[in-house]
C-alpha cells in the first residue's frame, strides 16, 4: 500500500493518480488540490453523486443492527411487564438477533459487489 508523499494518507492504489516525476505517490485529493489531476479525472472521490450512493448501501447494511437495538430498548422499557406477550416478543427479538449476525455475514458479498458496481473506474495504466 503506497503513502502519499504530501498528506500522509496509507490506501489502496485505487486512491492515488498515476504517473511519474511530480505524480508519483500522490493521492487523488492532494492531485487535486496540487492540479495533477482534474475533479472529473479522480471522480471517485469528489463527485456528491457516489458519495451518497456509498452512504445509501452502508446506511441501508447497518440500519437492522440499529432496528434491533431500539426494539431491545422497546421491550425492555415498555413490553417487559405485559403478561405473555413479554415473552412471545422476547422470542422474537432473540430469533432475530441471532440471525442477524448470520445473514450480516452472508450478505457481506453482495454488499460489498454494490459497493462495487457503485463506484465508478479509475483508469490504471498498463502494468498497474
Ligand atoms: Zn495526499
Amino acid at each position: 500500500m503506497p503513502t502519499c508523499r504530501h498528506c500522509g494518507f496509507t490506501g489502496d492504489r485505487m486512491h492515488f493518480i498515476h504517473g511519474n516525476g511530480p505524480r508519483k505517490d500522490v493521492c487523488a485529493h492532494c492531485g487535486v488540490k496540487m492540479g495533477l489531476v482534474s475533479e472529473e479525472d479522480a471522480v471517485n472521490l469528489f463527485s456528491n453523486e457516489v458519495a451518497n450512493a456509498r452512504l445509501n448501501l452502508v446506511s441501508r447494511r447497518w440500519a437492522p443492527f440499529f432496528w434491533v437495538t431500539l426494539l431491545w430498548n422497546a421491550w425492555f422499557f415498555f413490553i417487559r411487564d405485559v403478561n405473555i406477550w413479554n415473552w412471545v416478543v422476547f422470542g422474537i427479538l432473540l430469533l432475530i438477533t441471532l440471525t442477524l449476525p448470520v445473514l450480516f455475514l452472508i450478505s457481506s458479498a453482495t454488499y460489498s459487489a454494490k459497493m462495487e458496481k457503485v463506484t465508478p473506474d479509475y483508469k490504471r495504466p498498463d502494468g498497474h
